[in-house]
């Protein structure tokens, strides 16, 4: 499954449901240099968002600026110490639109 194809909802209308209010300090970083290694990549189709990207030359992008805050990049992870995790500062981060 890819991250186009989250159930029946649209990668567009998924994104739709929340702004993002995008502090300059990364809540989630990943250590690309850990990725080149990674077999399987599970965060790849597992991000909601589509924020984990392979490169042809085998490497991996990450943007953090829309993210659901969802943690399931860090429960998929097969390594320790890949990506690290923390919540946003107050008053940024994701938020979610009402009906
Ligand atoms: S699952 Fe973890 S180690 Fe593998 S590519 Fe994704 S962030 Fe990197
Ligand atoms: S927390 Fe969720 S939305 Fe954010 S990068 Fe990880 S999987 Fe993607």
């Amino acid at each position: 499954m890819s991250p186009d194809t989250y159930g029946d909802i649209s990668f567009e209308d998924r994104m739709a449901t929340a702004d993002f209010r995008v502090h300059e300090r990364p809540h989630i970083t990943v250590d690309t240099a850990v990725c080149v290694s990674c077999p399987t990549r599970p965060c790849v189709p597992a991000c909601p968002a589509a924020l984990f990207v392979p490169t042809a030359d085998g490497g991996l992008l990450f943007n953090y600026e829309h993210c659901f805050e969802c943690g399931v990049c860090y429960q998929v992870c097969p390594a320790d110490d890949a990506i690290g995790w923390s919540y946003p500062d107050g008053g940024f981060g994701v938020v979610f639109r009402k009906g």
